[in-house]
């Protein structure tokens, strides 16, 4: 058989522990042997971002933007124990903020379903999409304490030196503040980012604040997204029969409860935060979750939603047997190859990455699995698998189907 051929390189960002070990099985057992894949390599593993001082993840993000598409493998967040572990120069920062912060893009995350493992919400027939705004509210927030009597004000003081007050509260005794803000470019993105990934998916959109108390806060979140619906998005939703949904967050939430799902839900940061956890315990199991980075500007950066595996990774070292999960990762890859190939007219390469998910979803559904959905699923006749066994198995429903 002939391989795909591919035109542009993606750009293949290496990761940390179980991911990487599993990076590697997937691109032996599925990619290589079927497409003659084309990629721009760099190693966001640990040890090679601190000996680049974190330069390759900046490289990375950089070579993200220039060429449209990128996958990612789960990577370390250095903490206190990572910093004598990996014998650290510094607590490098989240390569996934880094590269968030360079693209200005949102995350967008998706349970991948299967028969046999069944979200807890019976209706959920469909995956919900979630879109978190990544920027300030909460997050970015000034606090105080107030000790005693007293009056609260929040100060603008504009360039020429003018002041606006607005009075937060005139204290009696002791209590609480908080300060927090949001920008206008970074909410506009925000749409943007959300908007362009409804068009690209063909999903319905949903956005939802508290505008009814927050009347200007949470009302420019809704006027913002609006005004950029009406100019710029509208159109193209008519055309391909969307719909662009605004509502109440409270009302939202009961809602998604009784919907069938099949819709990107876009949230703010701190229901974002609080709903994503929510959604993904409820379709089941993390290592099931995808996850895309989309920029306004319509650059994608594909991974799985879950970290590095680390507890496996260490039985991995010490020569035990592991039953990781690598379907998150290897929609990750199909993910990408599918985008690639549909900004370069590559029907064939797009066509591989839907065999290739349907290959793992049949494979699951067949009874073929590794431990953590045989732990959960309803189906009957399960075979559990090891880490490179469930691989091969699906290589085995791959050529089956090719
Ligand atoms: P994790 O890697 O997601 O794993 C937590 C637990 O979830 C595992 O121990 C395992 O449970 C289960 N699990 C997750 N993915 C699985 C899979 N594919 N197959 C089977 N089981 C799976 O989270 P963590 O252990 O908290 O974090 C490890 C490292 O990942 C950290 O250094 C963190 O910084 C990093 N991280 C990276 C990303 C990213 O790059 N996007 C995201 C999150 C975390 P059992 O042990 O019970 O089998
Ligand atoms: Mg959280």
């Amino acid at each position: 058989m002939e391989k795909i051929q591919m035109i542009t390189p993606l750009v293949e960002m290496d990761g940390d522990e179980m991911t990487r070990v599993i990076w590697q099985m997937i691109k032996e057992e599925l990619l290589c042997p079927f497409i003659d894949l084309k990629t721009e390599y760099y190693d966001l593993g640990l040890e090679y971002r601190n000996k680049t001082n974190d330069q390759v993840t900046v490289d990375s993000a950089e070579a993200t933007k220039k060429y449209g598409v990128a996958v990612k493998c789960a990577t370390i967040t250095p903490n206190a124990a990572r910093m004598g572990e990996y014998n650290l120069k510094q607590m490098w920062k989240s390569p996934n903020g880094t590269i968030r912060a360079i693209l200005d893009g949102t995350v967008f995350r998706a349970p991948i379903l299967v028969r046999g493992i069944e979200p807890y919400v019976r209706n959920w027939i469909k995956p919900i999409t979630i879109a978190r705004h990544a920027y300030g509210d909460v997050y970015k927030s000034t606090e105080m304490k107030i000790p005693g009597a007293g009056k609260v004000e929040l100060v603008y003081t504009a360039e020429d030196g003018s002041e606006t007050r607005e009075l937060v509260h005139h204290f009696e005794g002791s209590g609480i503040v908080q300060g927090m803000h949001n920008l206008t470019s970074s909410i506009e993105s925000f749409a943007r980012s959300c908007f362009n990934f409804a068009v690209d998916t063909k999903q319905d959109l949903w956005f939802a604040t508290k505008d009814t108390i927050s009347k200007k806060y949470d009302h420019t979140f809704k006027d913002i997204f609006q005004e950029i619906y009406d100019t710029e998005y509208k159109e193209k939703f008519e055309q391909l029969g969307l719909e662009y949904f605004y509502t109440l967050i409270d009302d939202a939430v009961a809602r998604v409860i009784r919907s069938n799902g099949g819709y990107i839900w876009a949230c703010k940061n701190y229901d974002g935060d609080v709903m994503s956890d929510m959604l993904a315990t409820a379709y089941g199991s993390l290592s099931m979750m995808t996850s895309v980075l989309v920029s306004p500007k319509g650059v994608y950066e594909y991974e799985a939603a879950h970290g590095t595996v680390q507890r496996h990774y260490y039985k991995h070292l010490n020569g035990e047997e592991t039953s990781t999960n690598s379907i998150a990762t290897i929609f990750a890859w199909t993910g990408a190859l599918r985008k690639r190939g549909e900004l370069d007219g590559l029907t064939e390469l797009s066509a591989f990455a839907d065999k290739l998910e349907k290959a793992c979803i049949d494979t699951v559904e067949s009874g073929k699995m590794t431990k953590d959905l045989a732990l959960i699923t309803t189906l009957e006749d399960v075979t559990p698998l090891n880490t490179e066994d469930f691989i091969k198995a699906v290589r085995e429903t791959l050529e089956a189907s090719l």
